[in-house]
């Protein structure tokens, strides 16, 4: 019950890693220092799919997080957005001639993608602010669904 009313009034991300060179990590976590303060968006990083609405994926992804990618977006509950972070998700980017299973879109549904390499902190928050309102209507929506059905 408390964890709805707050998951009602905030976004929750997951900062995901397919294989990509951390690069795009680093900008991901400069969000929660005080310079960017993502917070101040009610936007809060718990790296823990179960309670993420949005996915944010980084990296090409790599054979061994072919399934877990598919895993992670099956444990994420509705409205379950993923934004792939920076040309390695988007395409592979440097690592498009190495092994890796291909990019993000391949693997599981994408609803934003954010280029660059890496891209600005400021430009990923642009992008999680542009799905903010999709999640948080397509989560109302959801949970309407399952207290009309009880
Ligand atoms: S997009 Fe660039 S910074 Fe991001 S993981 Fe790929 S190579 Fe690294």
């Amino acid at each position: 019950m408390i964890k709805e009313f707050f998951r009602k009034r905030s976004i929750n991300v997951c900062i995901v890693n397919t294989g990509g060179c951390n690069g795009c990590d680093i900008e991901l976590v400069s969000l929660l220092a005080s310079r960017y303060d993502i917070e101040q968006y009610g936007i809060y990083v718990h790296n823990n799919p179960r309670e993420a609405d949005v996915l944010l994926v980084s990296g090409p992804v790599t054979l061994p997080w072919k399934n877990r990618l598919k895993e992670l977006y099956e444990k994420t509950p509705e409205p379950k957005i993923v934004v792939a972070v920076g040309a390695c998700a988007l395409s592979c980017g440097i690592f498009k001639e190495g092994n890796v299973c291909g990019p993000v879109d391949k693997i599981i549904p994408v609803d934003a993608t954010i280029p660059g390499c890496p891209p600005r902190p400021s430009e990923i928050i642009q992008a999680i602010l542009k799905v903010a309102p999709i999640a948080l209507s397509k989560r109302e929506e959801h949970l309407k669904k399952i207290a009309s059905e009880n």
